[in-house]
C-alpha cells in the first residue's frame, strides 16, 4: 500500500484539524483556560508558556519559541514519526 500523501492533502490535515482540538481530544493535553485562551502544558518544556493562534492554527511554546502545527504536536506528543503522525490525523478525520 502506497504511503504517499499530497501537498494539498497535509495541507488540509494542518489547516482544518483545528489545533485546540488536536490539544485537548486527540492528545489529552494537560490545559488551562485563561479568560478566551487556551494553554497547554508544552510537550518540551512542561511549561504553561504557551498559546494557540486560531488564524494560523499554530500552537506555540513562548518558553521554548517553538510553532507546533497539528503534525509536529502529534509527533511531539506521541514520539511518533511523521507518517504516524499524519495517520493519527487522517483517522479523525475519517471518523
Ligand atoms: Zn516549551
Amino acid at each position: 500500500m502506497s504511503q504517499y500523501y499530497s501537498a494539498d492533502f497535509l495541507r488540509m490535515l494542518r489547516n482544518e484539524i483545528l489545533i485546540d482540538e488536536v490539544i485537548t481530544d486527540l492528545m489529552n493535553l494537560e490545559v488551562r483556560n485563561m479568560r478566551d485562551r487556551l494553554r497547554f502544558r508544552c510537550p518540551l518544556c512542561y511549561n504553561f508558556h504557551t498559546a494557540t493562534n486560531h488564524v494560523t492554527n499554530l500552537a506555540r511554546c513562548f518558553d521554548c519559541q517553538k510553532n507546533f502545527n497539528p503534525i509536529d504536536l502529534v509527533m511531539t506528543v506521541g514520539k511518533c514519526s511523521f507518517m504516524d503522525a499524519v495517520k493519527i490525523l487522517k483517522d479523525r478525520i475519517d471518523q
